[in-house]
């Protein structure tokens, strides 16, 4: 059918009635003509339809529920553009009392009026920045001492997020990585201790392991870091990645210490848009100090009388997310933060409990500490099961729910794995209704005669295609995927 007929349909026109919708939706070149905005709107929204619903969408952190008034300030702004500061000075001062509120959840010791941070598309770009931070002060340091700055290092478990080969491969800071075993589940400091020299410009710990779910024991890294660097006289700081923590444990467990309370703590991340619970995509990073800051990466903006130092990757990006992250902040309070994510932890322990009871699995781990967990089959069972978790993965989908499953990093490679994340707005009918499709599923998958693909492959040790998941954070370094 040819293009030009895309302009048949006017307002009078009932939209599946029109031409347009005769012609299939333009792939390769823009179509000749206009169409109705109501044939548009339509076309574009019905190609999303096969989609999951976001918020059966177990397999991501990031918030896909926010109150109607949040949605209603965001979509007012939607046309404002964040790096406009002189036509917008209000959201500059908004984002800078975001990073206050932030820096004070974290114990920032900082005395300045506005605290040193900077916001982010999402803790990928905050992460970069920390990172580069570190390595320009390891640099400078370097520079100073008239020594070699040509082969600076970062250390970090093999439990990485993505971001992090990112930032090595673009920076050329060579990754070096603690393994994660079944023993050793979270970063090993005594690990992180032997991959250290001259050259490391910082250890990452990360509060919210995207494997696992697990937390980094920040305060022994912390603690054998003090002895290292007291012995080398070296200054090695910690970046925590607390991507998804860093929302988490100043709400539910504020007795632990894994932020600037430790001493070589010097940055921190984290995602506002997972447990900051602000739609994508915000991020947020704080240093503890200005003097931790090097001078090239930050702009200083004088606003009636308030220094706003402004510091980032990217230019233009949408101010929405700081209205929503200050509106949340506002709405909720601490108290709500609180009763939102002990929900979600309560909810994930719940599940996890449940889970743990089915005879055919078994967690990861006893303790859930943010709100999500992972579970593999157990290895008894898996010796005669005719299927894996990637066809539980496959039935699940078929009544919406995503859930991933996939395989842990190096070393314990041979473990597979489905995590379940549990955000604002999975209530617990909803866990319940998922716990009956999880067990309706494995109840059809026990009637299995022949083995499926998937557990061909696994037994022989080929990779699995799983046409699924491929957002789930972890995937570039998931061998049993075909996507990158
Ligand atoms: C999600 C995540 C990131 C990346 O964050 P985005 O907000 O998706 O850019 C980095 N590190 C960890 C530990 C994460 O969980």
């Amino acid at each position: 059918m040819e293009d030009n007929n895309f302009r048949k349909g006017d307002a009078e026109t009932d939209v599946f009635g029109s031409n347009v919708m005769l012609n299939p939706a333009p792939v390769e070149k823009i179509p000749d003509s206009p169409t109705t905005p109501e044939i548009a709107y339509q076309m574009v929204k019905d190609e999303t339809f096969a989609q999951t619903q976001p918020r059966l969408n177990l397999a991501t952190f990031v918030t896909t529920y926010m109150d109607e008034y949040a949605t209603k300030l965001m979509d007012e702004a939607i046309n404002v553009n964040f790096i406009d500061e002189t036509e917008y000075p209000r959201i500059a001062v908004m984002s800078a009392k975001c990073i206050n509120i932030i820096a004070n959840l974290w114990n920032s010791p900082e005395s300045n009026k506005w605290k040193t941070g900077a916001l982010g598309i999402g803790s990928s770009e905050a992460c970069m920045l920390g990172g580069v931070a570190a390595w320009l002060r390891w640099r400078k340091k370097r520079q100073d001492a008239g020594k070699p700055f040509d082969k600076p290092n970062f250390i970090i478990s093999s439990g990485y997020q993505v971001v992090w080969e990112k930032f090595a491969k673009l920076w050329q800071v060579e990754m070096r990585e603690v393994p994660i075993t079944m023993d050793k589940i979270t970063l090993d400091p005594e690990g992180c201790i032997q991959l250290c020299d001259e050259n490391t410009i910082c250890i990452v710990a990360i509060e919210g392991v995207t494997w696992t779910g697990l937390n980094d024991d920040a305060e022994a890294l912390n603690n054998a870091l003090e002895e290292y660097n007291t012995k080398t006289g070296y200054d090695i700081p910690i970046h925590i990645d607390a991507a998804s923590g860093g929302f988490i444990l100043p709400f539910l467990n504020p007795e632990l210490k894994w932020d600037f309370r430790l001493k070589w703590v010097h940055s921190i991340n984290a995602s506002g848009h997972k447990y900051g619970l602000v739609y994508p995509g915000v991020g947020w990073v704080v240093w503890k100090d200005k003097e931790f800051l090097p001078e090239e990466m930050s702009f200083s903006v004088n606003y009636l009388g308030a220094e706003v130092t402004q510091v980032g990757l990217n230019f233009s990006r949408p101010a929405a997310q700081v209205l929503g992250q200050y509106y949340q902040f506002i709405r909720l309070g601490f108290e709500g933060y609180k009763q939102t994510q002990f929900n979600s932890m309560s909810i994930a322990k719940y599940l996890h409990k449940e889970i743990g009871l089915i005879p055919c699995f078994q967690n990861f781990s006893q303790e859930v500490v943010n709100p999500l967990f992972i579970w593999y089959m157990d290895s008894e069972y898996a010796k005669n099961a005719k299927w894996t978790l990637y066809d539980l993965q496959d039935k699940l989908s078929q009544s919406g729910w995503m859930v991933p499953a996939y395989t842990l990093p190096a070393n314990i490679q041979d473990y597979i794995v489905m995590r379940i994340v549990v955000r604002q707005g999975f209530s617990r009918d909803m866990a319940d209704m998922l716990l009956g499709d999880i067990k309706s599923a494995v109840l059809e998958l026990e009637k299995l005669e022949y083995p499926t693909p998937s557990k061909i492959a696994t037994q022989n040790k080929t990779p699995v295609k799983n046409k699924i998941f491929n957002h789930t954070g972890i995937l570039s370094k998931d061998k049993n995927t075909d996507k990158k």
